[in-house]
């Protein structure tokens, strides 16, 4: 049987959106990145100069989001375009103000329960990949097939480092390294809906393995997940 709900989950650049955005369009599905949403969540409460810590005045901001993702329009490496009141802050959502506040956003109840609304409005819809950090425990607990993507916090770091420099932007390794563990910390012992494998998850360690390696081992598994219990 073919899986038509796919979560994948796992820590920050551990992989997954090139996974999600690759296995999306092998397979013809829907790719949707639910950082996205917090990230937006939280860029809109800074720019409003909302103080992050103001649970109510956030969960607020969520519930209100004018936020639409579609189709890349520009050929600068995004995955798509982030609008938000109809102006394009896909880069922004991505600065180091957002990294550092995003964590906070997304531990309040009320923030979560939007954003979670939305995400299994469109999952249950099928055909569809769904990234982030508990839509196969969470938001779509009944997706046939689930991946947590791990890989090492180093590399990782250096990832994301590689990513940064690309864009032009210039960043300190260790200071990433270090935004990385907090965000870790904060995303995994967080009370509600925290990062952690769904206990039916195929767990892939991605630190040696190439983009097309975890790849092709996650789209045998999407094209017949009857075998998952051999990955
Ligand atoms: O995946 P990305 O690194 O863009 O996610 C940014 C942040 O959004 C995460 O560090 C986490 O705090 C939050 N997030 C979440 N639940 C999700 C997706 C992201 O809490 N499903």
């Amino acid at each position: 049987m073919k899986a038509r709900i796919i979560a994948i989950d796992g820590p920050a650049a551990s992989g997954k959106s090139t996974l999600a955005e690759n296995l999306a369009s092998a397979l013809d599905y829907l790719y949707f990145d639910t950082g996205v949403m917090y990230r937006a969540v939280t860029l809109a409460a800074l720019k409003s100069g909302t103080p992050v810590m103001d649970e109510s005045a956030v969960t607020a901001i969520a519930n209100e989001l004018d936020l639409d993702v579609q189709s890349p329009s520009i050929d600068d490496g995004r995955q798509c375009d982030v609008l938000m009141a109809g102006k394009d802050v896909t880069w922004e959502i991505r600065s180091p103000a957002v990294d550092e506040n995003v964590s906070q956003v997304s531990m309040y109840p009320g923030v979560r329960e939007a954003m979670t609304r939305r995400q299994r409005e469109i999952g249950l819809r099928g055909a569809v990949v769904m990234a982030g950090r508990d839509i196969g425990t969470v938001v779509l607990p009944e997706a046939e097939l689930k991946i947590y993507l791990d890989a090492s916090v180093e590399a990782r770091a250096n990832r994301r480092y590689e990513e940064s420099l690309g864009r032009g932007n210039s960043v300190n390794v260790d200071v990433i390294l270090e935004g990385m563990r907090e965000r870790d910390r904060l995303d995994s012992t967080r009370a509600l809906a925290p990062l952690r494998p769904a206990e039916d998850a195929v767990i892939i360690d991605s630190t040696e393995l190439s983009i097309h390696e975890v790849l092709e081992k996650v789209l045998a598994l999407a094209e017949d997940v009857s075998q998952q219990g051999e990955a």
